[in-house]
């Protein structure tokens, strides 16, 4: 069985006044299930101190993205390295936000993920057809084609973790429906499967967009769905720990 993992994408949003929301993740996971792995990723400037606070504890952390490169000439970006640096041990890579903000290509997504492995970081790599393409009947193509150029050939001897976003769900109160969910998904496990063999059919496949408590138990039950990648609701402990408990009673 895959173990899934509940992941929160704190986005451009926290201070240090955020840092009690990590406090209070931490102290509710203690009394749930070790069933699923815990990850919040916090802006860059808050990393190193929920790392900290995180400690010891089952919640891990990561970054939001990173560069391809070790090192440069790259005003305002970081390294993976960088954020392996401050005790993480994840990165998402390839967010549509990232995707359409920054113009960032399937080919520049999978530089960045080669970074990740590079730094020893466990890279989410994101997936998402836009409502465009959805209606015009391109959602498996357009998952095909990002699933194939984003994820390296080096993958096959690596950790990975793929999430499927379908950009009109994010930030949008929109959820994808279970049955919408369960053919992306469950083609992105067909997809991975046949790429890595037995390596493909363990790689946690997390949905993303506008999960919530309310209907995290629908998603989460799905065959190929091992967990979710969380914006909104991960900005509030009670919800963000919901979505744990929601994902560990499935089990
Ligand atoms: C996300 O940022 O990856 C996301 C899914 O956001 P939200 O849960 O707010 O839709």
């Amino acid at each position: 069985m895959v173990r899934p993992l509940i992941a929160g994408n704190w986005k451009m949003n926290g201070t240090h006044r955020s840092l009690d929301l990590v406090r209070d993740v931490v102290s509710g996971l203690a009394s749930l299930e070790d069933k699923a792995d815990c990850l919040v990723c916090p802006p860059a400037t808050l990393l190193g101190q929920v790392s900290q606070i995180a400690g010891e504890s089952r919640l891990v952390t990561g970054g939001q993205d990173c560069h391809a490169e070790e090192s440069g000439a790259h005003t305002g970006d970081i390294a993976a390295e960088m954020i392996a640096d401050m005790g993480a041990t994840y990165v998402i890579i390839g967010h549509s936000e990232r995707r359409s903000d920054h113009g960032e290509s399937d080919a520049i997504v999978a530089a960045k993920a080669e970074a990740a492995f590079r730094a020893d970081l466990v890279p989410i790599i994101c997936v998402g057809e836009t409502l465009e393409e959805r209606e015009a009947d391109k959602t498996i193509d357009v998952i095909s084609s990002q699933l194939k150029n984003s994820i390296p050939d080096s993958a096959a001897n690596q950790t990975f973790v793929v999430a499927y976003e379908p950009v009109w769900a994010i930030g949008t109160g929109k959820v994808a429906t279970p049955g919408q969910v369960a053919e992306v998904h469950d083609e992105i496990r067909k997809q991975l499967s046949q790429r890595f063999g037995s390596h493909g059919d363990e790689r946690p496949l997390l949905y993303g967009g506008s999960m919530k408590p309310g209907n995290a138990a629908e998603l989460l039950a799905l065959e190929n769905v091992n967990g979710g990648l969380i914006g909104g609701a991960s900005l509030k402990a009670e919800d963000f720990l919901a979505i744990y408990a929601a994902c560990v009673s499935n089990l």
